[in-house]
């Protein structure tokens, strides 16, 4: 049984003083949640205020990137260590406009995904393909490939400890959100991706979320998807009703 986890993020919205307010009100919202794991990822700068509100709400605090390193002289930079010591128990690693605008690559987030389990943080790994990728019919190929080199030398142990989220680059933040056809097929492909090199126990064990464009209309078909198990949700999360409205899919 895989709990489902939505997960908002904020990228570069919300300074301090607004960052207090929107996760004051999904706490008083979301007080009693108990059916769905919730995370709400804010910028750096406002983590360790988020944290402390959340603290005994079902609310959990994630990052939307890390280093790999602890310390050390890597100027601009913050370590697992750093966002454990503030609440964090997720990070977001390898988002779309991490890999297209700060040039990650699966190297990258593979190495970035070894630090944060190794600092107890769960990884919530996103891959995706771009539009052209799709028109050329090549969409299972790009994330089997992502997976691989993403993935690699990640034993079994460690795969337990990730969320994967299928972000199709062209579904995120355009208002184009992939149809439950188009994330399902996606979703199997992954799913099939991990059975076929950790087995069984792995594949059905593992939370796979999808990303792109979910709002409080859609959310509900998408996550009556069977290998749907939660979104990560970016422009809707940024107000507290919408996000609340996602959060509680199924009521
Ligand atoms: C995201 O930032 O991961 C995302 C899916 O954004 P949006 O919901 O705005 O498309």
């Amino acid at each position: 049984m895989r709990t489902p986890l939505i997960a908002g993020n904020w990228k570069m919205h919300k300074t301090v003083r607004f960052a207090i307010e929107l996760v004051a009100g999904l706490k008083r919202e979301l007080y009693d949640e108990k059916e769905t794991e919730i995370v709400v990822c804010p910028p750096f700068t406002a983590l360790s205020p988020v944290g402390e509100i959340v603290q005994g709400s079902p609310i959990k605090l994630g990052a939307q990137d890390l280093y790999w390193e602890s310390e050390g002289a890597y100027t601009g930079e913050i370590s697992a260590p750093m966002l454990k010591e503030v609440g964090c128990s997720f990070v977001i690693i390898g988002h779309s406009e991490r890999r297209r605008l700060f040039k990650e690559t699966n190297e990258t987030v593979n190495r970035k995904i070894t630090a944060a389990i190794s600092s107890g943080l769960t990884p919530i790994m996103c891959i995706g393909e771009t539009l052209e990728k799709r028109e050329q019919g090549v969409t299972d190929e790009v994330l089997r490939k992502q997976l691989d080199a993403s993935l690699e030398r990640q034993s079994d142990s460690n795969i337990l400890k990730c969320v994967i989220a299928y972000e199709p680059v062209w579904a995120i933040g355009t208002g184009r959100t992939a149809t439950p056809e188009q994330a399902g097929s996606a979703h199997a492909v992954i799913r099939l991706w991990a059975r076929e090199r950790y087995g069984k126990a792995v594949s059905d064990a593992l939370r796979i979320i999808y990303g792109g464009s979910v709002t409080p209309q859609n959310v509900k078909e998408l996550m009556a998807v069977a290998d749907i198990d939660g979104a990560l949700v970016g422009g809707a999360s940024l107000d507290a009703a919408s996000f609340c409205r996602i959060v509680r899919y199924n009521r």
